[in-house]
């Protein structure tokens, strides 16, 4: 095949892929689609965040047009590592295309995505300059890594600047198995907690000479998963706490142990504020407690993953339409998943989120099916045309 038939979206995906941006590198993918957006016309910034003790990140701004309403495209460039190089039969960095498929480090995760979203908007543009309103383009470097230096700011210094954004459409992988499965318009948040127990060691022949903690650890931890949180609200699953882990750290079969200590995670629904949530946790604790028991301290992780939704409505219908359009399926509405940058986003504007098939992200040869990407760019610009349009 000769470049000349590849689609411009492909092409755009290849040359990301090969610029090395493993977070926190910019690896020449944002200057790359700065130099796309600003010859489309579009006003470009790069705005380059830190803070003590993580490392400083480049994220970049576009613009076109001054009017209102001004769509959002939001994404990222930077990739996680690539694990072990041998493990992988096309080279992660090279921007292979073997039948039909393009691999590489981002290929779903999310350079496809976003070269999907910038050559439609770049086409759209070409094809209506003058079409009222404002595209957007708010990509960070810092998306899969601390999350420090990217969105956040990113959003803090475009509301500072006065940017006002409608609505926005995130291009992270949704979709489990084919294109059109799935459009995300909430996520679940997410908590963290940390149990220690602490009683007093001392010989198991001799228990009424110590206190031990796991008791305590075993009735706490039954009181945190049951009853279920809720049982589901409209658009979401039931909430979920998992104990991710329990440490006693004792190999002495004589020795009642003098600490014990577990973690857990929710991720919940809109049934809950992580305050509320907070306060459930810390009810069921005090209602498990017997007399006599060990101590117990809670602490939780910091968190800033809210569960949002952004109701279906004439915004989610267009995305829902433009995906129709191309694949001739209705994606279902989703809020599965883990946290994505929409739940900062959703504090400016209505997010959805639709990308790539996401089944190989993070994994060795991860790709993305070449012709999924001229769809994605098709379905983009379909959403442009609806949104845009009379
Ligand atoms: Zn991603």
């Amino acid at each position: 095949m000769s470049d000349a038939a590849i689609h411009p979206a492909v092409l755009l995906a290849q040359d990301l892929i090969r610029c090395p941006s493993v977070t926190p590198a910019e690896g020449g993918a944002l200057t790359l689609l700065a130099s796309h957006l600003a010859a489309a016309g579009f006003s470009v910034e790069r705005v380059t965040f830190s803070a003590p003790g993580t490392p400083d990140v480049d994220n970049l701004y576009a613009r076109y047009g001054t009017g209102a309403p001004l769509l959002v495209f939001a994404g990222h460039t930077d990739v996680v590592p690539t694990g072990d190089v041998a493990r992988w039969r096309h080279d992660p960095f090279a921007g292979e295309i073997v039948d039909g498929r393009l691999y590489g480090r981002g290929a779903c995760d999310m350079k496809g995505g976003v070269a999907a979203m910038v050559t439609a908007a770049t086409d759209f543009i070409a094809a209506h300059p003058s079409f009222g309103g404002s595209i957007a383009f708010l990509l960070t470097g810092d998306e899969e890594g601390p999350a420090v230096n990217g969105t956040v700011k990113l959003l803090e210094w475009a509301k500072a600047r006065g940017e006002q954004f409608s609505h926005c459409i995130l291009g992270e992988p949704t979709n489990p198995a084919s294109l059109g499965d799935m459009i995300k318009i909430g996520r679940r948040g997410s908590l963290t907690g940390r149990l220690t127990v602490t009683g007093r060691q001392g010989h198991v022949g001799y228990p009424h000479l110590a206190l031990n903690p796991l008791p305590t650890l075993l009735r706490a931890l039954e009181a945190l998963t049951g009853p279920a949180l809720d049982d589901g609200t409209a658009h979401f699953d039931p909430s979920n706490l998992e104990v991710t882990t329990v440490d006693v750290g004792n190999p002495a079969t004589n020795l009642i142990p003098g600490e014990a200590k577990a973690v857990f995670n929710v991720r919940f629904n809109d049934r809950w504020t992580l305050d509320s949530l907070k306060a459930e946790i810390e009810g069921r604790l005090a209602r498990a407690r017997r007399e006599g028991d060990a101590e117990v301290s809670l602490t939780f992780d910091y968190s800033n993953a809210v569960a949002f939704l952004t109701n279906p409505g004439p915004f989610v219908d267009i995305v829902s339409a433009a995906v129709e359009a191309v694949t001739g399926r209705r994606p279902a509405l989703s809020t599965t998943g883990g946290t994505s940058d929409a739940r900062f986003i959703q504090a400016c504007c209505p997010v959805v989120e639709f990308g790539p098939v996401g089944g190989t992200m993070h994994q060795v040869d991860e790709f993305v099916a070449v012709d999924d990407l001229a769809s994605l760019t098709a379905i983009y610009r379909g959403a442009l045309e609806r949104y845009f349009g009379p």
